[in-house]
């Protein structure tokens, strides 16, 4: 029994508020009453604004897996050929569901230390004269690297290139978090889940989608049922579902919405630029290397660090674990114990942020890694410099 609250620091599950703790505290309603169409409507037209779009968007009871299932069948065809990106360890198994359908990946290969490249998917499609590629998937937020994907770039890339195939994209772990625009980019299928920047628990998964999307979802020729697009959408448009909905878990949404949109979903994107951009100060400042090189692409949501040489990052998260009582994300698949991973997404400030960073430095030391003292005190020192929430403008807003 450790006294004092966890440190849930991995890039999701995040950090579920109170508020939202209490918003789901609430009796289970008839799903096909009144009431419950009031609620479903409400968080239908709130996971819009979200989105940044004015399509439709479905709300599955699954986690984020389920969510790029239903991309992919209601969309593909066997036989079809589709370009992915190796962003990192969710790109690669978005790839393996997407090949166990029968689809052929062009799979373009990366080294995991930045985001797609746009030029290098202009190029593939430019050669692509026949119209092969059916769809362009892209991890927008590569949670397993800490490396965004220029989205709106690799949108004009397309439109350059003259392509017609479907835009999808992954952004599971940037949503809420980091700016995504799902009309402005012309993104056809978005797919999501609750356990990231919505501050969730996990069992909501989401697919945004495009009136494009809808019609390829008319003729493609793949089995689905529980998935099905058209199944969800009909009821959809009264708030209600056609099976029995995560009825609490939308009571969650629907206060987590209100959250986003409280903040303002601009103000919520820079938070979190800041926050990780102080991570970054004091990273660099123990000596220790971000695990992203290309500056453009540095997540917003989370930083993977890689370790000193000769040191074991599993090793270094248990340290951190057993002695601070704050859970680190650890390196996945090909990178597993070479970096570790510090989330600051979600519930997140400039205090829990340095009380996280206070115990890797801690970690650092207690676990007889080589760094520089003072990373902490350089991250506080970066934002002193760049007061946001209390700033007296700001003060003025909210009292006026
Ligand atoms: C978390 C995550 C997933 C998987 O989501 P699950 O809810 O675990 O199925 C997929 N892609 C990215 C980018 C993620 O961060």
């Amino acid at each position: 029994m450790r006294q004092g609250r966890h440190f849930l620091q991995i890039p999701g599950p995040s950090p579920v508020p109170d508020r939202i703790l209490r918003a789901m505290d609430m009796p289970v309603i008839d799903h096909r009453s009144a009431e419950f169409g009031q609620l479903g409507r409400t968080v239908l037209e709130g996971a819009q604004k979200v989105f940044q779009t004015s399509g439709p968007v479905m709300i599955f009871p699954s986690s984020g897996t389920g969510a790029w299932e239903a991309a992919i069948v209601n969309t593909l065809s066997p036989g079809d050929k589709v370009l992915m990106v190796e962003t990192g360890h969710f790109a690669t198994l978005w790839r393996q569901m997407v090949a166990r359908w029968g689809i052929d990946v062009d799979f373009l290969p990366g080294d995991w230390r930045r985001g797609a490249d746009p030029a290098v998917i202009e190029e593939r499609l430019a050669r692509d004269t026949s119209h092969a590629l059916k769809a362009v998937m892209v991890v927008h937020n590569e949670t397993s690297t800490g490396a965004t994907s220029r989205i709106g770039e690799i949108r004009a890339a397309m439109d350059r290139a003259g392509h017609p195939a479907l835009l999808m994209v992954d952004t599971i772990s940037s949503l809420g978090s980091a700016d995504y625009r799902h009309d402005e980019w012309k993104v056809d299928v978005s797919v999501s889940c609750s356990q990231k920047g919505f501050m969730l628990p996990p069992g909501l998964g989401f697919n945004a989608i495009s009136e494009k999307a809808r019609a390829a979802a008319k003729t493609n020729k793949m089995p689905r049922s529980y998935w099905d697009w058209e199944e969800m959408l009909k009821p959809n448009a009264n708030g209600f579902f056609p099976y029995t909905p995560a009825t609490n878990l939308l009571y969650g949404l629907r206060e987590a919405i209100a959250m986003l949109l409280d903040e303002g979903l601009d103000q919520v994107f820079a938070r979190h630029q800041r926050l990780a951009a102080a991570t970054r100060v004091a990273v660099n400042h123990w000596g220790l290397e971000v695990l992203c090189q290309e500056p453009k692409d540095f997540s917003p949501v989370l930083t993977a660090v890689l370790m000193p040489p000769g040191h074991d990052a599993d090793q270094f998260r248990k340290v951190v674990l057993d002695n601070f009582n704050m859970s680190l994300g650890s390196g996945l698949s090909k990178v597993a114990g070479k970096v570790f991973r510090i989330g600051h997404l979600g519930e997140c400030n400039e205090l829990t942020l340095l009380a996280a960073l206070t115990g890797v430095e801690m970690g650092l030391s207690v676990a007889g890694i080589p760094y520089r003292a003072g990373g902490v005190d350089a991250a506080m020192t970066y934002l002193e410099q760049r007061p946001q929430g209390n700033s007296p403008a700001h003060l003025k807003v909210v009292g006026s």
